[in-house]
């Protein structure tokens, strides 16, 4: 499963076509581009326009100043990988480990954890899809409303998390069983904390929110075109999905930290949410940012995050 090559994906999105199945992923990684290329919505809907109203776009690039404060952060994220006894897993590191059965310890508590957190992260995610469309715009919207609320639909049907040995580093929900996450025991196993896997959790349940027919593409476009300007990469497309679940599962943890007051530092707690980018190999492919990069497109997205973490308070 490692290092899959752009043919293998190719021919995943084909077998996923030919047996009508949407495979959602979301793990933060490329893997997950390899497994959500599937989406059919990828090889049957492209080219459908968007009915829905647009913000008008903003072209604004980031501040010197305020590059320099998103690389601090980054520093903080990354330490606090180092430093935290239940940092999550850097995702290159989840690649390189031996497959896990599903009756280990490690395996078993990650499926617990992931199903007792599962109705608190789609609480979370409707909150904070129906802040991102605020924030960018769409609420006055009546398409876009009906839209959401489908939406919020799909992520309510969610049901279940399974755990699955094969599917090692990835997390998947196929419209035949539009009710279950099917979840990697290595990825079940490197999110050691509660905020790591409600930011997992998230990523999933956006990509179950969008649905298999990109219903929220204008939220999508509209993050993807924000980010591109902010940070002049290419974020479009299914990279700009990619980046939309990042962030929703960003927002899910800061609003779970914000409700769950501990004595561990917000800092650190904070980190969980995108710390599984801090890879030693930063890779990323056609579907996806390189995991740093992610890092860098979600806090540019987030100035408040940045401070956050740098000052260590809301
Ligand atoms: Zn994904």
């Amino acid at each position: 499963m490692k290092n899959i090559s752009r043919k293998g994906a190719k021919a995943q999105r084909k077998a996923a076509k030919k047996n009508l199945e949407l495979c959602v992923f979301f793990a933060p990684l490329r893997l997950c581009g390899r497994t959500f290329a599937l989406t059919a919505v990828v090889l049957i809907c492209v080219g459908i326009a968007s009915p829905q109203s647009k913000p008008t776009r903003a072209h604004t690039s980031m501040t010197p100043e305020a590059k320099a404060l998103l690389e601090q952060a980054i520093a903080v994220v990354c330490t606090q990988a180092k430093l935290d006894p239940i940092s999550s897993i850097a995702i290159d590191e989840m690649q390189s480990r031996p497959s896990l059965p599903v009756q280990s310890p490690e395996a078993r508590a990650g499926a617990e954890r992931a199903q007792r957190l599962l109705p608190i992260a789609k609480e979370l995610v409707i909150n904070s899809l129906q802040q991102l469309a605020t924030d960018y715009g769409f609420q006055k919207s009546a398409k876009f409303n009906l839209r959401l609320r489908q939406a919020i639909e799909r992520v309510n049907s969610v049901k279940r998390v399974r755990p699955d040995m094969d599917s090692r580093d990835n997390a998947s929900v196929y419209l035949s069983r539009p009710h279950v996450i099917t979840f990697g025991t290595i990825f079940l196993a490197g999110l050691r904390s509660d905020e790591g896997m409600i930011s997992v959790l998230a990523h999933e349940l956006m990509h179950i929110a969008d649905g298999d027919n990109d219903n929220l593409r204008a939220l999508v476009a509209a993050v993807g075109n924000k980010v591109s300007d902010l940070t002049g990469l290419d974020i479009h497309g299914q990279r700009g999905e990619e980046v939309t679940c990042d962030l929703i599962g960003a927002m899910a943890v800061r609003a779970y930290i914000v409700s769950t007051p501990d004595y561990e530092s917000i800092r650190r707690r904070l980190a969980r949410s995108i710390q599984h980018n801090c890879v030693e190999l930063d890779e990323g492919d056609e579907d996806h940012l390189s995991p740093r990069n992610t890092i860098r497109a979600l806090l540019a997205l987030n100035p408040g995050l940045v401070r956050e973490l740098i000052n260590d308070r809301f």
